[in-house]
């Protein structure tokens, strides 16, 4: 049995997973894709405490590295269920199942979908979820980016020094984003900023040729010929195999206190998976070190009390 079995080996995870090692404690990661997590598609981070510049692949490269230096073990499989026995916990994987002490979910979350017709189909064939991957496939073409977030925004900046013009199209009235990143677009004589305007269709055969967009506010309906689109609406978590023990909140993120306990005996949460107010690299490192150390606590109490 492992002292601790964190799900998600993205920021958080690998985090806890440095911490839990470091604390002495056995430590099994799972991941069902890559690790690294969302991070990985960030061209350059700039904004982690003491590291001036890091693209996100380095980042996510050293952590994985340190927490597998310091012992704890990544395997690749997709957590389904969750079921407690006695003092252990039992993860059921697409592979089989693991043992452990303690729980920390670090699911992170992903992509959200516009939820357009075909948009499932044109993926990978000019619909896009990361820029910084797909980019550089669309030089000197024209291309869209859709979203009103920091996303969006530094996806339309990335995409600036490859494209021939790039639309960014936003559904209300006003930026979620920084507002210096907006005013850094406006500068930029190959960005078309469209506001208040809503894709309500993908249009292309094999390949998406062009989107329409509705201006919510006058309801005119124009044709923008591009050869992508990259989505960049936000992200969704994916915890609902994990309702039965957790409280999840409207939105499907694990509710847990400042500590990362979710209220459940030897259950943690830690990043972008939790209900919180700010999904940062900063805040998910920093979740994954605080749900540790309580995973830790909770392991020695149980110890000292059994
Ligand atoms: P976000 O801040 O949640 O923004 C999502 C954007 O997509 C919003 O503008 C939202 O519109 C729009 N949207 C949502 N659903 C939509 C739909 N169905 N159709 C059209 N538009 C839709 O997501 P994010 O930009 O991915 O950022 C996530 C978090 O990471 C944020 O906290 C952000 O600050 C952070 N982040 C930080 C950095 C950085 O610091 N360098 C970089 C990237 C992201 P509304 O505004 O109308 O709701």
């Amino acid at each position: 049995m492992y002292d601790i079995v964190i799900i998600g080996a993205g920021t958080a995870g690998l985090t806890a997973a440095v911490y839990g090692a470091r604390a002495g404690k056995s430590v099994l990661l799972l991941e069902e894709n890559v690790y690294g997590g969302q991070i990985l598609s960030a061209a350059e981070v700039e904004n982690y405490p003491g590291i001036r510049r890091i693209s996100g692949y380095e980042f996510a490269e050293n952590l994985y590295r340190q927490a597998l230096d310091l012992g704890a073990e990544l395997k690749y499989e997709k957590a389904l269920k969750i079921e407690e026995d006695g003092i252990g916990k039992t993860v059921h994987t697409n592979r089989g199942h693991h043992s452990g002490r303690t729980v920390i979910l670090a699911t992170g979350a992903k992509n959200r979908r516009l939820g357009l017709e075909r948009e499932k189909e044109l993926t990978g064939s000019g619909i896009s979820y990361c820029a910084t991957c797909d980019g550089a496939f669309y030089r000197g073409k024209d291309t869209a980016v859709v979203g009103g977030g920091n996303t969006a925004l530094e996806d339309t900046l990335f995409l600036s020094g490859y494209c021939s013009r790039i639309y960014l199209i936003h559904r209300r009235d006003r930026f979620r984003g920084e507002e210096t990143m907006v005013r850094i677009l406006q500068e930029k004589e190959n960005v078309t900023i469209l506001l208040e305007s809503e894709i309500i269709r993908l249009n292309g055969d094999k390949h998406l040729e062009s989107v329409l967009v509705k201006n919510t506010n006058s309801g005119k309906i124009q044709e923008f010929p591009v050869s992508a689109l990259f989505i960049a609406v936000g992200q969704e978590p994916d915890n609902r195999g994990f309702s039965d023990l957790v409280q999840l909140d409207e939105q499907g993120y694990v509710v847990s206190a400042e500590n990362c306990h979710t209220g459940r005996k030897g259950f943690f949460s830690a990043g972008d998976c939790r209900t919180k107010e700010v999904r940062q690299l900063t805040t998910a490192a920093s979740d994954g070190a605080v749900a540790a150390l309580a995973a830790c606590a909770y392991i020695n109490t149980s110890d000292s009390v059994s």
